[in-house]
């Protein structure tokens, strides 16, 4: 299938409904050019003649359905041309949402709450991508409800978060961040803290639901929510609790039958679980590369993503002016607990941090959280209404502590002040390099 040059790169000639797979090898580049015919990469159409760029370590799929010659240029780690792919089966899953989305529109009701589940490494984040392009390439406003704590596509690792689709993933850079709701959660794994875990997908429900009721087309467009993959135990538990919070209408599971068993047993019978085949393109990122994906997630927060550069703000606070928290106390034996307390009260509590050099490199939210409004809370050790239920409205890391001056220096997206005091400390780190 691959044969000769075409513009100095190597051409591939696609049959229709075959995939060329191909990944970047690390520290490279690939062109993709589309040559002839029609294409698209998860979900978002290629424009002919013009040159995509793919940087190290990605992993990618250009589909066709009627047929196309694309060409490579770069060094590819491995680029082959695949028949078998379960394409034709998540168009099929696009077009069942979209006929309830067709038919919320006529009976005045709300479109499909799908949730996308699986082990990790089975492509449900492409998934997402895929059935949310579909559908606002359909004129849709589909919500992406990101709860990937490890490997958000909307922001920083650590975080959960809602944003509304307006238009189809870029084919480089993917879904178009603007304005979405994030939630702090501190850690990548839900288990570190699996009550607030939960208690942050039901806030986000809950925003959600409120928007749907004063927007028709998000009502209509419903959403789309990326799941851990985190299946079993207290992971399975969080998956049940998504459902029931979000009402979920429809659940994906990619690739494992156990799961699929699982879900449909305990879950409430007017919820469709359906089982998808996994691609056999998606590829398993090792430990090293999960840690490299969330780093440059956060590097491209503060310095900005290809053509984009930010600037970001060094400048030193100190302590007396921001209230650091961590959330969560460490768990300690029912035996010991005050009475009245349960353990659920010590993971959701709010324990002040008093800054010192084990701050360095912590990435921190600021919490959107009026600093007025805290000001009227009672005494640390109460549990204080609204830190947890306020999304962030940006992040920090701190590059250096000074106990002696009682000052941090911070690695801040806008300049000097910070807009709100109320900080939040990640267990997650950033060295930064530059
Ligand atoms: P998950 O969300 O289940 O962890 P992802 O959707 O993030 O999995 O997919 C894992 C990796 O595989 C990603 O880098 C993605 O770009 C790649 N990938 C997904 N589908 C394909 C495919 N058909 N061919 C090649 N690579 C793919």
């Amino acid at each position: 299938t691959s044969s000769g040059s075409g513009g100095g790169g190597v051409r591939f000639e696609l049959e229709k409904e075959t995939e060329l797979r191909f990944e970047v090898e690390a520290g490279e580049k690939v062109q993709l050019e589309l040559l002839s015919g029609l294409a698209e990469v998860f979900g978002s159409e290629l424009n002919r003649n013009k040159k995509y760029t793919f940087g190290p370590g990605s992993k990618i799929a250009v589909f066709t359905w009627q047929g196309c010659s694309v060409s490579l240029t770069g060094k590819t780690e491995v680029a082959y041309v695949s028949k078998d792919t379960p394409m034709l089966l998540y168009l099929n899953t696009h077009a069942a949402l979209e006929q309830m989305r067709q038919q919320a529109e006529r009976d005045n009701e709300r479109g499909p709450r799908v949730m996308v589940v699986g082990p990790t490494d089975v492509g449900k984040s492409t998934v997402c991508r895929l059935l949310l392009s579909y559908a606002v390439r359909l004129g849709r406003r589909p919500t992406l409800v990101e709860l990937d704590v490890g490997q958000s596509a909307v922001s920083v690792p650590g975080t959960v978060s809602a944003l509304c689709i307006e238009r189809p993933a870029d084919v480089e850079e993917g879904f178009s961040v603007q304005a979405p709701l994030v939630f702090h959660f501190g850690s990548t794994t839900p288990g570190t803290n699996i009550k607030l875990y939960n208690k942050l997908t039901s806030s986000l429900a809950e925003v959600f639901s409120q928007r749907c009721e004063v927007n028709r087309k998000a009502s209509v467009g419903g959403c789309i929510i990326n799941t851990c993959g985190w299946v079993k135990g207290s992971g399975y538990q969080a998956l049940v609790h998504c459902a029931s919070a979000f009402e979920v209408d429809v659940v994906l599971v990619l690739d494992q039958e156990r799961l699929y068993n699982e879900l449909k047993r305990d879950l409430p019978h007017f919820v469709k679980v359906v089982l998808l085949p996994k691609s056999g393109g998606v590829v398993e990122r090792s430990k090293d590369c999960r840690r490299e994906a969330r780093d440059e997630k956060i590097r491209e927060y503060f310095y900005g993503f290809r053509g984009v550069s930010f600037y970001p703000h060094a400048f030193d606070v100190r302590f007396s002016d921001v209230r650091i928290y961590k959330i969560g106390a460490p768990s300690i034996p029912d035996s010991c607990l005050p009475l009245g307390m349960s353990q659920d009260d010590t993971q959701l509590k709010l324990v002040p941090v008093t800054p010192g050099r084990d701050l360095t490199h912590h990435v921190l939210s600021v919490s959107c959280m009026e600093d007025e409004a805290e000001a009227g809370a009672g005494g640390t050790s109460g549990p204080r209404r609204g830190v947890l239920e306020s999304p962030v409205c940006g992040f920090i890391v701190v590059t250096a502590v000074d106990t002696q001056a009682q000052v941090m220096t911070v690695l801040s997206p806008a300049p000097r002040p910070l807009p709100r005091h109320t900080l939040l400390i990640m267990d997650i780190r950033f060295i930064d390099l530059k």
